[in-house]
């Protein structure tokens, strides 16, 4: 493809308007929305009034006046038409790690006469983790299995299954719909975590019947950095879902300040302590850029731009020694392309101080989140050719660019 041809596709591209909905910095392509995503329009006036007329004027009452004590339910609503959950369904707060830490136990407890819990391996380290110590606390055993064997690990003995939907280093996407059905029909409960497919992908959660499900605010969500996390019971479990930090706010009645713990009706009792009120609002604010806008329309760009970028690095001899790390199926793929290749950190440093900005994951993927709202096609045409001459030029044998930064 010719550059003209990509911004020609800009030009018929239905989404194209929503790009102005986000403070993108000048000179940057950004290909990392899938790990922070961008500052949205309107973000920071939001929280500007809420700090200074909110927090700053009204005070105490603003838990009443300015309604700060429903907004996790609040957002939680706004998430859930992304996620394809009833209202009631969602609740914002904590990181993902606590909310897949109280959903995981509150799973087992559903199910106290089994004892297994299903994951994949090469999780996301937190999933793993948590589940290592969800485990070890109840005597459960793991069975850790790849993608491919985990219908055939299915038995009566599980619980739950706690599975990732799109992998975060490869973009693999599981079948939602048929693993839930595989889970559920050996009696277990199927517990997702969508950090990286709220917002990127259409997921139906109450139309496949989901039970459990967690998911990340900062990521294609915009929440902000250390945005509050999502968390999803379908309502069918409200009454009997048993979570065990068993915190003042997710009392039937916190003002009533009762010796004993009764747990609210509802979602509401995922709720553990006084919850992140500006960052809640943040991620309220930021998913403004979601209004008037169908997952499916995302979808469709977000597979275009990714086969876009695929077919010109497949095209483009300068980069034949990178290999796609993702699956070459977009039905099989989220909204992220990897590429491996052996100096694929240096490469993403040296990629940086051009101004595209991707991310390295061990061992050696090169990884862009794709990322339709502010995505243009002429992006992915640039990001291509920056590549292909940092390659060409040798720019990333700059000594500076092999020393490993904290976060990568
Ligand atoms: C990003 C991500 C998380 C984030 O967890 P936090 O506790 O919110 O930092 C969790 N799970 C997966 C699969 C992720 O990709």
């Amino acid at each position: 493809m010719k550059r003209a041809d990509a911004i020609a596709l800009d030009r018929a591209d239905p989404l194209a308007r929503l790009r102005e909905r986000f403070a993108l910095p000048e000179g940057v392509l950004y290909f990392d929305g899938n790990s922070l995503g961008p500052l949205a329009v309107g973000v920071a006036d939001r929280i500007r009034d809420v700090i200074t007329h909110e927090w700053g004027n009204d005070l105490i009452h603003s838990w009443n006046t300015n309604n700060w004590m429903a907004s996790p339910l609040r957002v939680g609503d706004r998430i859930a038409r992304l996620i394809g959950a009833n209202p009631g369904e969602v609740i914002v707060g904590d990181s993902t790690s606590v909310q897949l830490y109280k959903l995981l136990v509150a799973a087992l407890r559903l199910r106290p006469d089994r004892s297994v819990i299903v994951t994949e391996a090469g999780n996301f380290p937190t999933d793993s983790y948590i589940v290592d110590s969800v485990a070890a606390q109840f005597g459960a055993t793991i069975r850790r299995v790849r993608a491919g064997d985990l219908t055939s690990s299915l038995d009566e003995q599980v619980a739950v299954v706690c599975l990732t939907h799109i992998n975060y280093r490869t973009g693999a996407m599981h079948d939602l719909a048929a693993m839930t059905a595989a889970t559920q029909a050996c009696g277990a409960l199927m517990l997702w975590d969508l950090a990286h497919s709220a917002g990127a992908v259409p997921v139906d959660l109450a139309g496949e019947g989901v039970d459990l499900a967690v998911g990340c605010g900062y990521k294609f969500l915009n929440g902000g950095p250390g945005a509050p996390a999502f968390a999803f019971v379908a309502t069918r479990w409200h009454a009997a879902l048993d979570q065990p930090i068993t915190g003042w706010l997710g009392h039937a009645a916190p003002f009533a300040m009762a010796d004993g713990y009764e747990p609210a009706p509802g979602i509401a009792r995922l709720t553990v302590g006084t919850p992140s009120i500006l960052a809640v609002l943040a991620l309220e604010a930021a998913l403004e850029a979601f209004d008037d806008v169908a997952l499916t329309e995302v979808r469709a760009k977000s597979v275009a731009l990714s086969e876009l970028m695929i077919d010109q690095v497949r095209g483009d001899a300068r980069l034949a020694a990178f290999e796609l790390a993702s699956p070459a199926d977009p039905e099989r793929r989220g909204s992220q392309v990897c590429f491996a290749h052996d100096q694929a950190y240096p490469i993403s440093r040296a990629l940086s101080a051009r101004g595209v900005v991707a991310d390295y994951r061990e061992p050696r993927i090169l990884r862009f989140g794709i990322t339709p709202l502010y995505m243009r096609f002429v992006d992915v045409f640039d990001a291509v050719e920056h590549l292909a001459q940092v390659v060409a030029n040798d720019e990333w044998t700059d000594p500076t660019y092999a020393e490993r930064a904290a976060v990568t």
